[in-house]
């Protein structure tokens, strides 16, 4: 099969453990969730096909240039407890949101996949905007689906 051109959009997606970083990339990737909580030893990587404004883009991990590195804050596990148990309240997120040069900000559930597609729209959208984007030859078929468990095999690079 031929190659077709694309553009590499690179996302990385960073937060303390058991907030479920993993969980809403799966969610974004494979729609699917599980309960079951795997701590990721290393890093998980997927890659994820999205089309904007007409164009294709591959999103994946491992940023190039940091400093100048787009971001999007998610609070996530909306649907948990009904958000009676939540640690950071909305208002106390969006204010931080603000105070930052208004980072984009979205309550998520990567359980009840709440928010995850509108949230990797805009972070498409804003690694696109800071020109980040390189591109690449890629095979046009890539399996997404085998490579959602952590990568704690042995080597923990
Ligand atoms: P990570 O350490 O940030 O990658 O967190 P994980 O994605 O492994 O998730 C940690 C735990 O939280 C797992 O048991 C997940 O099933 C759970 N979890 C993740 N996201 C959600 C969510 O949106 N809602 C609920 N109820 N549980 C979640
Ligand atoms: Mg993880």
């Amino acid at each position: 099969m031929p190659s077709r051109r694309r553009t590499l959009l690179k996302v990385i997606i960073l937060g303390d453990s058991g907030v479920g970083k993993t969980s809403l990339m799966n969610q974004y990737v494979n729609k699917k969730f599980s309960n079951q909580y795997k701590a990721t030893i290393g890093a998980d990587f997927l890659t994820k096909e999205v089309q904007f404004e007409d164009r294709l883009f591959t999103l994946q991990a491992s940023p190039s240039d940091p400093e100048n590195f787009p971001f999007v804050v998610l609070g996530n596990k909306i649907d948990v407890d009904g958000g009676n148990s939540r640690v950071v309240s909305e208002k106390k997120a969006r204010a931080w949101c603000a105070s930052k040069g208004n980072i984009p900000y979205f309550e998520t559930s990567a359980k009840e996949g709440i928010n995850v597609e509108e949230a990797f729209q805009v972070i498409a959208k804003d690694a696109l905007k800071s020109g980040e984007e390189e591109e690449i030859y890629l095979p046009d078929t890539i399996d997404v689906g085998s490579s959602s468990q952590p990568r704690s095999s042995g080597c923990e690079c």
